[in-house]
């Protein structure tokens, strides 16, 4: 079948699919579109394939070739892993489940006539919209970072791909005696854990090769926000002198040429190597479509299906929704939510009943060194009388310490959840 062997640009994808230029009717035969080929994005339209006996199209729009993973990346920086090892191509979506994959961006979405536009022109009719964005930068919120981050001066790699491979060498470059400031945005943003784990990751490498350097961690927050104790600990005692904690500081600015970033409160900081994260919103077709209905910056969602509380029939998944109680922006949370909303767009075209009591789960492992990992994990249930997630009674917790053994368990959380949602 020809939609069962579609990875492809846009247009050569779309003829396949008996599109062209304008929208056509919706076909007799369901179709959903997914935006996004991320955590979310790629789990729903793997599970709509396999929940509705391959009987349901599935088309994916996504702009990279292949897949990279944001978690693991800072080992990446760490030095231990290789962007080889974060990277799985796409095309066994596409050949174990027959997903068209067009690679393009999304341009626009007509929620009232259902027909999304893609940046090079062609449009896509769909029964049902599964939108996985992920993240906006929101540049602005930081003075002069656009700039900094645009002349490549100041990295973000808080989206995994070329400027984690940036950040790396400005780390190898960086003389011994150094700094490496990392600023951390209020939340919620994208990880809560994943900045501590990159200050653990940078002062390894530091320890091993440049061991007069420094790790400064500037923090918006009251405290850190993820592990606290935990990751406290570490620093303490696998760290110590040479990481550096400094809570409440919000960044408001940047001086690329003196490199430099300045508070709202406190004095400027300089640093060698500056890894500025600004505050963070709902992905930018979310946003553009007007579906971040939370304070502008997240989307409302219905939990029992996702279905987006602005626009019918576009289910929003991953890091643009606005999360329910102690709900992390998780790679784990996104496949879970994927899986979740592929269920009921399936049942919601077969005009089944959706599940009323689905289930999501998280765990989130750090990298405290190349080896030592510490965990988090809990067990999410709909409760139909809130209309809302929360965490059951007892379910999940985390590391007592820092160990190996957690470390290889890890390394195959990875590569379970790569096969899951990719393979
Ligand atoms: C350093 C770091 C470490 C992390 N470690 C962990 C961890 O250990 N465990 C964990 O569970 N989570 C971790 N995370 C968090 C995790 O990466 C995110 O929560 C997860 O990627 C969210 O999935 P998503 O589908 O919402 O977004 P993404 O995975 O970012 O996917 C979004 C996709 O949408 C595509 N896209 C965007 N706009 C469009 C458009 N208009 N048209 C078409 N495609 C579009 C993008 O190209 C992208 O591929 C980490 C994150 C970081 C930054």
């Amino acid at each position: 079948m020809l939609q069962r062997r579609s990875l492809m640009q846009g247009g050569a994808a779309l003829a396949l699919l008996g599109l062209g230029a304008c929208a056509t009717p919706t076909p007799s035969k369901a179709r959903v579109l997914v935006v996004g080929g991320g955590y979310g994005g790629a789990t729903a339209a793997k599970y709509v394939r396999l929940l509705s006996d391959y009987k349901i199209d599935v088309v994916l729009v996504e702009p990279n070739s292949a897949f990279v993973s944001c978690p693991i990346s800072n080992l990446v920086l760490g030095g231990s892993r290789t962007m080889a090892d974060i990277t799985t191509p796409y095309d066994a979506l596409v050949k174990n489940h027959g997903v068209t994959i067009v690679r393009d961006m999304v341009a626009s979405i007509d929620a009232t006539k259902k027909v999304a536009v893609l940046a090079s022109g062609p449009t896509i009719a769909y029964d049902k919209l599964i939108l996985s964005p992920g993240i906006d930068l929101m540049w602005n919120s930081i003075e002069g970072l656009k700039a900094a981050n645009d002349a490549g001066t100041i990295v973000q790699a808080w989206k995994a791909g070329t400027e984690t491979m940036a950040l790396r060498r400005q780390l190898e470059a960086m003389r011994d005696g150094g700094v490496y400031a990392l600023t951390i945005p209020e939340a919620p943003y994208r990880c809560p854990p994943g900045p501590y784990e990159r200050a653990c990751q940078v002062a390894s490498y530091f320890k091993a090769t440049k061991p007069k350097s420094k790790v400064l961690i500037l923090d918006a927050n009251q405290d850190v926000t993820s592990k606290g104790p935990l990751f406290k600990k570490v620093w303490a005692e696998q760290y110590a002198g040479m990481l550096e904690y400094r809570p409440q500081h919000k960044a408001v600015a940047v001086d690329a040429s003196s490199m430099a970033v300045k508070f709202e409160v406190h004095d400027e900081v300089k640093a060698d190597v500056l890894n500025v994260l600004p505050s963070m919103r709902a992905g930018l077709i979310a946003v553009q479509t007007g579906l971040a209905n939370s304070n502008a910056r997240w989307c409302n969602v219905n939990y029992l299906s996702f279905e987006s509380t602005a626009a019918k029939d576009i289910h929003v998944i991953g890091d643009s929704i606005q999360i329910a109680p102690a709900m992390p922006k998780s790679a784990h949370m996104a496949n879970s939510q994927g899986k979740v909303t592929a269920a009921a767009v399936v049942a919601q075209l077969n005009g089944w009943e959706v599940n009323p009591a689905p289930m999501l789960t998280n765990t989130c492992y750090s990298f405290t060194d190349a080896k030592q990992v510490i965990h988090v994990a809990s067990v999410h249930e709909y409760v139909a009388a809130e209309k809302t997630f929360k965490t059951v009674a007892g379910s999940g917790g985390v590391s007592a310490a820092p160990n190996e053994v957690e470390g290889g368990y890890a390394w195959n959380w990875a590569r379970t959840i790569w096969a899951d949602t990719l393979i």
